[in-house]
């Protein structure tokens, strides 16, 4: 059985610790490989070696580090095709799906390609007399990844451009269940110019996690995936000293006014709930329909299902892919055999015509789902979409607002009042009005809010940088024997 190891300095490295786990083939649910666990001497090494790397990466020029990220476009660009490949044998997504990832992926290598205007600080002249104040903003040290199995490169590409870009070396611990994505990343990383020891990857679970968590050589942590390991994650990475983003899971609504355009609604609903089999942090899981459109929005909705076409990676008409385990597949599952019981009515069942082999669904559809039923309360993580149905406007929002996770959200409407209230109302991070994943461009900043970040800063974009750099502030004075003279009071500007 082919083992899939660590990158550390530069090279792919076997792992020692002899502990290992599946890695499946999710459309035939084949085991295909086996992935290394770092032990904790693992984990040292490559964060000795990121430590080791870090003053010379630091000290290179913005221009050279810029130019490695330009390399670092072109390379990902010319072999978008191949990592999309990747992506779809280990995590199952379709090739469609898979280049977008890649893309959505390339825009923040893109966004780093700016790092010098990006760093720019200010300057004050004269704040007193022969006396200027700039500030600088330098990079921490060595930073981590804690990446989730469902954007297997867009995710890591979030963090590791703007890190690098920045003059910190990095150490990558990716998901267990997908992991090769990311040793090609590495590889196109060196051929990039990137100096060895500068990105590095450690395959592994929680062993891997704490040592990153506790190292004091390690600076700061990004993380995203679920809540509990998010919250966990922040808190215990804070508790020893690190500067931490932990973005955890969502449940994000959809809420569908009276003077929608049904079919557009349907359509967006239909692509956000079941793209990427609902293993998407910014998939549609919940319809908000205000009650005299429910039923005909409902109907749309259901009449589109069928068409969506169910298949592996490797089928080019295919629209959505398997999960990513047989264990997540009937634990979806659960929540569709579930709610007859609760109340809820399933309109259409994904558990029927599904292939054989793999770890297939077809999307699910439940109706009348109140905010009390399981299906409504987690986040479920697969193609199945409920619809709530409300009174009105304001109900919708206090269903929004009550919940406790506030990733992204969707607004459809043609009222710009309307549309401007909520957004001015709404306490979730990522608004769309009329677009239903409203994932932000690279040059604006990712994150949620409540249970769907812990921390201050959002991914990537303007709050990357900030979160990868540290300001300093420089107040200094030449010599000017016109300025010079003995006070011992405290410095003033006047
Ligand atoms: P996960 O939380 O199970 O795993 C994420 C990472 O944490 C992996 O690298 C995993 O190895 C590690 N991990 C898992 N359990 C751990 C534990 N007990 N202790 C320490 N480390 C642990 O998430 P997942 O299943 O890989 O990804 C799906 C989840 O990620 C969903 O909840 C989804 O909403 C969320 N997600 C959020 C965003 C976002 O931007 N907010 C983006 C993508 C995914």
């Amino acid at each position: 059985m082919r083992t899939i190891g660590h990158w550390i300095d530069g090279e792919v490295v076997e792992g020692t610790s002899g502990r290992r786990g599946p890695v499946y083939d999710p459309a035939t649910g084949e085991v295909q490989a086996e992935v290394a666990f770092a032990s904790v001497e693992e984990v040292d090494r490559a964060v000795a070696v990121a430590a080791e790397a870090f003053w010379g990466w630091r000290s290179t020029s913005l221009a050279r580090r810029s130019e490695v990220m330009f390399n670092l476009r072109e390379l990902v660009e010319a072999n978008r095709k191949e990592i999309a490949s990747i992506i779809g044998q280990e995590h199952g997504k379709v090739l469609s799906d898979a280049l977008g990832e890649v893309a959505r992926g390339l825009e923040n290598v893109e966004f780093a390609c700016g790092i010098p205007n990006l760093l720019k600080g200010g300057y004050s002249e004269q704040v007193s007399t022969g006396v200027d104040v700039y500030q600088i903003r330098q990079p921490l040290g060595v930073v981590a990844g804690i990446t989730p199995f469902n954007f297997p490169a867009m995710v890591p590409m979030w963090m590791f451009a703007n890190a690098l870009a920045c003059g910190n070396t990095f150490v990558l611990k990716p998901s267990e269940k997908d992991p090769s994505t990311s040793l090609f990343l590495a590889e196109l990383l060196k051929q990039a110019g990137l100096p060895d020891g500068c990105f590095n990857v450690i395959q592994g679970d929680r062993v891997a996690v704490d040592r990153i968590l506790e190292h004091p050589d390690v600076a700061a942590v990004s993380f995203v995936g679920s809540t509990p390991v998010a919250r966990y994650v922040y808190e215990t990475a804070t508790r020893n000293g690190k500067r931490v983003q932990a973005l955890g899971g969502a449940k994000n609504h959809m809420l569908v006014l009276p003077d929608a355009d049904l079919d557009m609604a349907a359509d967006a609903a239909v692509g956000a709930a079941y793209g990427s089999a609902g293993e998407r942090c910014m998939a549609v899981s919940v319809v908000v329909a205000v009650r005299s459109i429910a039923d005909e929005l409902v109907a749309k909705i259901a009449e589109r299902i069928p068409s969506v076409r169910v298949g592996p990676a490797s089928d080019p008409e295919a629209e959505m892919g398997p999960l990513i385990t047989a264990e997540h597949r009937d634990r979806v599952a659960g929540y569709v055999a579930g709610a007859p019981q609760e109340g809820a009515t399933v309109v259409v069942d994904g558990r029927e015509g599904v292939p054989e082999q793999g770890f297939f669904l077809r999307p699910s559809l439940l109706d009348h789902v109140r905010p009390d039923m399981r299906c409504y309360r987690d986040e479920i993580f697969g193609p199945v979409l409920s619809v709530v149905r409300v009174d009105s406007y304001d109900e919708g929002v206090r269903l929004i607002k009550d919940n406790p996770y506030g990733n992204g959200v969707a607004l459809f409407t043609r009222d710009g009042g309307v549309a401007r209230a909520f957004q001015f109302e709404v306490n979730v991070g990522m608004v769309g009005i009329n677009v239903p994943i409203p994932v932000p461009v690279s040059y604006y900043s990712f994150g949620g809010w409540k249970a769907s970040l812990f921390g201050d800063q959002h991914m990537y974009g303007p709050e990357g940088i900030a979160f990868y750099t540290r300001s300093k502030v420089v107040t200094a004075r030449w010599p000017d024997p016109r300025t010079s003279a003995v006070d011992l009071g405290f410095p003033q500007t006047r």
